[in-house]
C-alpha cells in the first residue's frame, strides 16, 4: 500500500509515488524528485496542465506550504518602488 496524496490543483487523489513533490525553496516552489528536502510539501500531478497551473496557484500554494505568498511578492514590489524614492 503506497501513500495517497491529493493533488492541490485539481484535488485528485493519487499514490505518491506518481505525484510530482514540490516544496518551498523561500522564493518559489521547487520539484522535489529525490524527496531530499525536509518539510511542508506539495503535490500535484505529473501532467503539463496541473503542473502549469501549480506555478500560478496563489492561494492554493499559500495554504499547501503554509505562508504567506502574497506578502512576499508584495514585500518585493514595495523594495522596487522604493528605490526610485
Ligand atoms: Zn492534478
Amino acid at each position: 500500500m503506497s501513500p495517497v496524496r491529493t493533488c492541490i490543483v485539481c484535488g485528485k487523489k493519487a499514490e505518491q509515488k506518481s505525484l510530482k513533490r514540490y516544496i518551498w525553496d523561500g522564493n518559489g516552489p521547487v520539484s522535489d524528485d529525490e524527496k531530499k528536502h525536509h518539510g511542508r510539501g506539495a503535490y500535484c500531478c505529473n501532467t503539463e496542465k496541473c503542473i502549469g497551473v501549480f506555478f500560478k496557484a496563489g492561494k492554493k500554494l499559500e495554504r499547501a506550504f503554509r505562508l504567506k505568498i502574497h506578502g512576499v511578492f508584495r514585500h518585493n514590489r514595495e523594495k522596487e518602488n522604493g528605490s526610485e524614492e
